[in-house]
């Protein structure tokens, strides 16, 4: 159970959808923060295992360098090792695929946002991303500067570029998106627990709205 001062003890289990660039990452993050609460990114779980260089971590960057989808069994391990038996969690983009959602019947969630930001804006949003090397936490060079020049602002480690934000490697990933994750955004909507947030506002302004959600 995680703990909140408003709120006392309760049960939280999250999933985030929403298309690469929506600012998920930035909002999931307020949101763990806030509540103390795990957040487990698969994005973030494969770029760390891809940074160990095994034989696994090798595999999984000749998917996510080309913009392309791991395959489910990876990423679905991947994230049970990370919930690894916690009732509370913030999970960042899995189920994407209905093959997902089919293959983790087990992970459960009570709420599920999905960002929701105009095609036109996606690309801009996505060139000129800076990632933190040490706590993942992402930056933008117009929309959100870090205090200092190339460090982050809560470890002071070192940002860069992630190899997959080539202008190829994101045309393919906002391709998946469309064509794989939609459809689990559509079933949620009709098991009723969506709750659609506009992205393509100031970054307090959306986590305003999304902290309505748990009063
Ligand atoms: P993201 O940081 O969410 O943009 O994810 C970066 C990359 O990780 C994606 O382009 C995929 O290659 C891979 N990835 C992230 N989440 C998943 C997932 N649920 N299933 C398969 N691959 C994923």
């Amino acid at each position: 159970m995680g703990a909140n001062p408003d709120r006392g003890f309760f049960k939280m289990k999250i999933l985030f959808l929403g298309m690469q660039g929506s600012g998920k990452g930035t909002q999931v993050e307020l949101l763990s923060r806030e509540f103390n609460i795990i957040k487990v990114v698969a994005g973030d779980l494969l770029r760390e295992e891809k940074a160990k260089e095994t034989k696994l971590g090798k595999e999984i960057a000749d998917y996510i360098d080309k913009g392309n989808l791991v395959p489910d069994e990876i990423i679905y391990r991947l994230i049970k090792e990370k919930i690894n038996g916690n009732e509370n969690y913030i999970i960042d983009s899995f189920p994407r695929t209905m093959e997902q959602v089919k293959l983790s019947k087990d992970i459960k969630f009570e709420k599920v946002i999905y960002i929701k930001i105009p095609d036109e804006i996606v690309l801009d949003r996505l060139q000129g991303r800076l990632t933190c090397k040490n706590c993942s936490s992402v930056y933008h060079l117009k929309y959100n500067k870090p205090k200092i020049n190339g460090r982050c602002d809560n470890c002071n480690s070192q940002l860069y570029v992630r190899d997959d934000e080539t202008k190829e490697a994101i045309s393919k990933r906002l391709e998946c998106y469309k064509r794989e994750t939609l459809h689990v955004v559509e079933y949620y909507k009709k098991k009723g627990i969506i709750n659609e947030i506009n992205g393509d506002r100031e970054i307090e302004e959306i986590y305003k709205d999304i902290r309505k959600l748990f009063k």
